[in-house]
């Protein structure tokens, strides 16, 4: 006999766990499958241990600009070891703080992988089969793998947390997220970092902010190699080589860092066996309402078609959970401006459109204002590095459609304007808003 809930979620990472956690305190009886460890990518492989390391980097940076403030102390290596604790330590604790939720949520967790067996019953890995008649699936996605010569001799983004040191000189191949970051904070650890671009940087965000990132980068010393179609990888003694059909071969590197994007966990779900739909890429398909083609099952997260992003999955799930088990019939994500940081070096902000995708929509009802500056703490110690902030405005009231900010303190920066731009921001709102001075932030509300 299988055993039966009101709601079973598959995966307990960003999204599971905020569908459980909400459809549990309206009331819900939840089952939760999770194989591995509670937080899924975010908390283990992502989000987390990915912004520790940023800030280790961070760190790095300010104690040369310390030195260059007037500080006598000179910067040293960063103990990877001492810090790989602290970090895990970070994690064990929201990890510890999840499981105690789970049980206090009176939510029954399941340790194992599940499939489906039919529309409305899981089969655990375990053999067991649950029955709901609601079923979320937040399985989440993996690093994705080419089936090229050598593409075993690199890292994924997965295998970097497990480094025991600082690579000397590391290849990242791939322009997205990942890639970006990942060679901004290894450089900035002292890394010898070499960019391997296919096409274009950062392709969803506004060209002239990734024109400028891609400057910094230049300027901090990261090697970027353009047009690349990487065949494999080879090893030249204790050497690592790129195989590259244009630019030949490239190296020696002690490491590579395939980020070329993640896939879906939808291949092993025996999805078939419910009739869900998936798309080309694997992402299952879903409607406004995070529903599946199959009534009852349901998708969030970064297994489904939607941005992949943890804000965006856990929102997702909150308010799928809202609407079937918290009286709230109309509530859904709504997934406009959504904003977004890539933790580069500096760091690059977006809300709402780019100037290219302004103009494709509102035509030459289009404006741009712009401003370009040496924040205060760079300036003082004689140091360029150049903020730019984009004010994307759309007809004669210039209502706010896009702002982009590339620059120290972005990622802190743009999420109150976020919230202003969701609400309706105009240019004139800006200017009737009265600066906090000195501050780089000023300069998005004195715009011209
Ligand atoms: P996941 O968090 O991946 O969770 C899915 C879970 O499902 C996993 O724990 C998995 O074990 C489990 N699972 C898989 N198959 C099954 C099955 N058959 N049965 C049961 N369980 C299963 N986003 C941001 O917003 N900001 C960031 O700074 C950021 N940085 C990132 C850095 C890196 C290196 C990476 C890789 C991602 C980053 N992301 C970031 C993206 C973010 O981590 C994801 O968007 C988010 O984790 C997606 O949540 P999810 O619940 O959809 O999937
Ligand atoms: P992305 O989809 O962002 O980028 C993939 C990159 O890999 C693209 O530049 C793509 O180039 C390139 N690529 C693909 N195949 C190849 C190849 N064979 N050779 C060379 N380059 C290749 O994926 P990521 O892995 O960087 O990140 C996955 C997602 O995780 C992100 O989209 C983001 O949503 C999320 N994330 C969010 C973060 C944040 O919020 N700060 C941080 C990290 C991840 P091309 O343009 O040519 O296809």
């Amino acid at each position: 006999m299988a055993e039966t809930f009101d709601l079973i979620v598959l995966g307990g990472g960003s999204g599971g766990l905020a569908t459980a956690f909400r459809a549990a305190r309206h009331g819900a009886r939840v089952a939760l499958l999770e194989p591995n460890a509670l937080g899924g990518t975010c908390v283990n492989v992502g989000c987390v241990p990915k912004k520790a390391l940023w800030f280790a980097g961070q760190l790095a940076q300010e104690q040369r600009l310390a030195v260059d403030y007037g500080f006598a102390s000179a910067p040293g290596a960063l103990d990877w070891e001492h810090f790989r604790q602290l970090r895990q330590h970070y994690i064990d604790g929201i990890r510890r703080r999840y499981a105690m939720g789970l049980e206090e949520g009176g939510i029954q967790v399941f340790t194992e992988t599940g499939r489906f067996v039919s529309a409305n019953t899981v089969a655990t890995s375990a053999g067991e089969e649950l029955r709901a008649p609601q079923i979320v699936i937040a399985t989440g996605g993996r690093p994705h793998r080419l089936d090229i010569p050598g593409f075993d001799l690199g890292m994924v983004s997965d295998d970097i947390f497990e480094l025991r040191t600082l690579p000397k000189r590391i290849a990242v191949i791939g322009a997205g997220y990942i890639a970006i970051e990942f060679a901004g904070l290894l450089n900035a650890l002292g890394s010898e970092v070499t960019l391997h671009v296919r096409n274009r940087m950062l392709t969803s965000f506004d060209a002239e902010l990734v024109d400028a990132l891609e400057q910094h980068m230049c300027d901090a010393g990261i090697r970027i190699t353009n047009q690349v179609k990487v065949t494999g990888l080879h090893r030249d003694g204790d050497n690592l080589m790129i195989d590259d059909d244009v630019n030949g071969p490239c190296g020696p590197y002690d490491a590579v860092l395939w980020a070329i994007g993640r896939v879906p966990n939808s291949d092993r779900l025996d999805l078939d066996a419910a009739g869900v739909n998936v798309d080309d890429g694997g992402h299952i398909v879903t409607d406004a309402w995070q529903a599946t083609n199959v009534e009852g099952i349901f998708a969030v997260g970064d297994v489904t078609e939607r941005p992949e992003l943890t804000p965006v999955a856990v929102a997702a799930g909150r308010r799928l959970a809202d609407r079937l088990f918290g009286g709230k019939p109309d509530s859904r994500l709504d997934y406009d401006n959504i904003p977004s940081v890539v933790f580069a070096e500096p760091p690059l902000a977006i809300v709402g459109l780019t100037e290219a995708q302004a103009r494709q929509f509102h035509g030459d009802r289009v404006h741009v204002h712009r401003a370009k500056f040496t924040p205060m703490k760079w300036g003082v110690a004689g140091r360029k590095h150049p903020t730019l902030m984009k004010v994307v405005t759309e007809g004669d009231d210039e209502r706010v459609v896009g702002i982009h900010v590339l620059g120290t303190g972005a990622d802190e920066m743009l999420q109150g304007f976020a919230v202003a731009l969701k609400m309706g921001l105009r240019k004139r709102d800006l200017e009737d808003t009265i600066a906090i001075h000195p501050s780089s932030a000023e300069e998005l509300v004195l715009i011209n």
